[in-house]
């Protein structure tokens, strides 16, 4: 049995029970530490689609959220055909997958979601294709293997909140599963994928400290972070900022009129200077804390619109994992009283000799 490319179990238990998938993903890791493989050559499961792959046909990866499909385009160079499946401004929460993403689900040779239900209404066929013996892997498996690491939601449902691309450090540990999967699946390129990792994971680290740094330049008093839900505790903890978000840790509960109401008492006592909107988020619930404000004699401005679940358009600097980082943070930092250049300029700056 080889449990490096069977998802099966990976998956459903990650998604059912906690305890059961941590210690599935070790025995995983065991296994591969014991050479396991399932690339184009081991494979013998007779799955024409995971069986042909070689260096002449790129092979498909298909990811969910755009933060994953970014990674990994970063580290498959032009080995492999890379699709996403949720486009930018769209809330994973809520997404359904369509018929034509069943298709390209099916056509996948591997595929990668971040897990911790996320992605809630792909399970299902996420599990199909893990059950049919293709590589399905959670990038967030190294990261369920430390349990002190995740932040559960507020009250009684204990769910783990999904969000942990927020902090850069949390999200380099997706990093090394990618390219782990990659190298299973085509080990001829594999000294690539290690190489194009390491390089991708010296930029996440420099990201890491630009945000920890800019973060800090908020004056203490005003280091809160008031979102449309709570997409940014991660965040909020690993550069130290208070974080609220108005909906919890998943778009599917709406917020009550009384959350808006306490929301509200607290900016106007904190008398905190902005708040912010979300790309994937309707701002219909930041408007209303914005005029709850106002009706207690207290402006708030809207410092924003932050990416929380979904990246910027394709194309654009804002549509990268980095980008996407480098844009919240810097907004943070400036509609709150710090100070921030951009990660981007900073980059350039240490880049260019003149400066
Ligand atoms: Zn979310």
């Amino acid at each position: 049995m080889n449990l490096t490319c069977g998802g099966k179990s990976t998956l459903s238990n990650q998604s059912m029970n906690f305890g059961k998938w941590i210690l599935s993903s070790s025995i995983a890791i065991a296994a591969t530490l014991a050479l396991a493989s399932c690339g184009p050559g081991a494979s013998d499961a007779g799955d024409g689609a995971a069986g042909e792959a070689s260096a002449e046909r790129p092979f498909k990866v298909v990811s969910t959220v755009g933060m994953i499909t970014d990674v990994v385009r970063n580290l498959v160079g032009e080995h492999a055909e890379v699709e996403g499946l949720i486009g930018e401004g769209v809330d994973p929460h809520l997404y359904k997958p369509t018929r034509g993403d069943l298709v390209k689900l099916r056509e996948a040779d591997i595929i990668f979601y971040n897990g911790l239900l996320l992605e809630g209404q792909l399970t299902d066929a996420l599990e199909a294709q893990a059950a049919a013996g293709k590589p399905v892997r959670a990038v967030t498996e190294l990261i369920v293997e430390n349990p002190d690491y995740l932040l559960t939601e507020d009250g009684e449902s204990q769910l783990a909140d999904p969000h942990v691309w927020m902090d850069v450090g949390g999200w380099m540990k997706g990093v090394p599963v990618i390219a782990e999967a990659l190298a299973d699946f085509d080990p001829e390129n594999a000294t690539d994928y290690a190489a194009n990792a390491a390089a991708y994971l010296e930029k996440l680290e420099r990201l890491d400290a630009y945000a920890e740094r800019v973060i800090a330049t908020i004056p203490e008093n005003q280091r809160v972070l008031v979102t449309a839900h709570d997409a940014f505790r991660y965040l909020g903890r690993a550069y130290g900022i208070e974080v609220r978000g108005i909906q919890g840790i998943s778009t599917e509960s709406e917020a009550g009129v009384r959350d808006l109401e306490r929301l509200v008492d607290f900016i106007v006592e904190n008398e905190i200077p902005a708040v912010f909107a979300e790309s994937s988020v309707a701002d219909k619930n930041v408007r209303a804390l914005v005029e709850g404000a106002r009706a207690r004699g207290h402006e708030v401005a809207i410092g924003g619109e932050l990416f929380s679940d979904a990246m910027g358009e394709p194309g654009t600097y804002e549509g990268t994992y980095i980008g996407m980082i480098d844009h919240n943070v810097t907004t943070i930092a400036r509609a709150l009283g710090g100070s921030a250049e951009g990660f981007r300029a900073e980059k350039e700056s240490v880049t260019n000799p003149a400066q």
